[in-house]
């Protein structure tokens, strides 16, 4: 009999979610308005502490093409992306009819490399043309190299996109990403940190560029008794009975994360005296990740028998434990596998070898055992 399924990432409730359902109901305000939008919305403004207007939108997807729209980003542009992220990083680019570049990761972090990212923009600017945006992405959680990042889109005055997507509540220095961004976004997909079933939000500097978000992401209906339309407009806002479910796991946020490091921790002591086996964390103080997704990589030439990546997948999956290869970089997709990539192999060698593991909030002790188990019977 095969044991009950344990998931990568599943969804987490706090218990007050239906309360704010509830509410919505009771007022009836099923729709993309409502209290529920206003006050999640608010929490979120609190919980970045910082200068900043978060507009809840209907998934960070969403978020980051309004993100390009408002960055101005149009058919001729060039856009530069990290090239291991999930597409939803880069779609957006295409829907613009833009070009985008790709950068190699750096081993630290395994984001965004400074080095490659400033021979891209170089090479860009000699063939003519300025980059018009850089899309940062916090992988699985752990913050990008900010300052030298910032520093070279500075140099180059070119805005970041800040892909947080993964990284609510995560932090560098002491501020919170989502807030290093000419323009952030954030992801409360099932899967997420926090979910709002499915859902996102764009944080801007200023309540004017709220504004204009809130107009593009509700058809762009301009001032008039009838509809009337000067400009292309989507239909991206979120539900109130969504953010009815945000609210609720505001509450929890924190004890969420908590809950993840945890998860973090228990595998680097599963993993401290098994050889080939590293756990990616992040590289000193100044760092603070919310390890949405605890991930290793494998060295088969140290591992008992030379076991891979491929074997540990298999047989994690034969124990029905969910596991998942890292992001297979963008500039290795057949959609993107023609447009300009820059740097070394190191995002490749991360896919080659990396393995994302379950990761969530609520795992059980029991199911920990299961995990425990299944490697140390493999591998020790
Ligand atoms: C999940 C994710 C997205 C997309 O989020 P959605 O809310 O599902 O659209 C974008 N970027 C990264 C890095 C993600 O992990």
């Amino acid at each position: 009999m095969t044991e009950p399924k344990i998931w990568l990432s599943s969804p987490h409730m706090g218990g007050s979610e239906l309360n704010y359902i509830n509410e919505a109901f009771d007022s009836n305000w099923i729709g993309p308005f409502g209290q529920n939008i206003k006050e999640f919305e608010h929490d979120l403004e609190e919980y970045l502490s910082a200068a900043i207007f978060v507009t809840a939108l209907s998934s960070a997807t969403a978020a980051i093409h309004l993100g390009l729209i408002l960055l101005n980003v149009r058919p001729s542009d060039v856009v530069i992306c990290q090239s291991l992220t999930f597409a939803a990083s880069v779609n957006p680019i295409l829907y613009q009819g833009a070009t985008p570049v790709f950068i190699d990761s750096e081993p630290e972090t395994w984001n965004l490399c400074p080095i490659a990212l400033e021979n891209a923009i170089v090479d860009t600017i000699h063939k003519g043309q300025i980059p018009k945006a850089i899309i940062t992405v916090h992988l699985y959680g752990a913050p990008y190299k900010i300052d030298e990042i910032r520093t070279i889109a500075d140099k180059y005055n070119i805005p970041i996109l800040e892909d947080s997507a993964e990284a609510l509540g995560s932090s560098y220095k002491g501020r919170k990403c989502g807030t290093f961004g000419d323009v952030s976004v954030f992801s409360f997909n099932g899967n997420k940190i926090i979910t709002t079933s499915g859902g996102g939000a764009i944080i801007t500097s200023s309540h004017q560029l709220k504004k204009k978000v809130q107009f593009l992401a509700s058809q762009a209906k301009d001032e008039a008794p009838h509809y009337q339309h000067s400009e292309l407009g989507y239909n991206y806002q979120m539900s109130n009975i969504c953010a009815g479910i945000g609210r609720g796991q505001m509450k929890v946020l924190d004890k969420h994360i908590a809950l993840r490091r945890a998860m973090h921790d228990f595998y680097v002591s599963l993993f401290k005296n098994i050889s080939g086996i590293t756990v990616f964390s992040t590289p000193n103080q100044d760092y603070f990740s919310n390890y949405w997704l605890t991930s290793i990589l494998v060295d088969p030439t140290e591992t008992k028998n030379g076991i891979d990546k491929e074997t540990i997948r298999l047989t994690l999956l034969d124990a029905n434990i969910e596991c998942r290869p890292l992001w297979k970089p963008m500039h290795l997709q057949p959609l993107y596998e023609n447009y300009p990539y820059y740097g070394e192999k190191i995002s490749e060698s991360l896919f080659e070898n990396g393995l994302s593991l379950p990761s969530g909030s609520n795992l059980t002790d029991s199911e920990k055992e299961r995990i425990q188990t299944c490697f140390l019977k493999l591998l020790s």
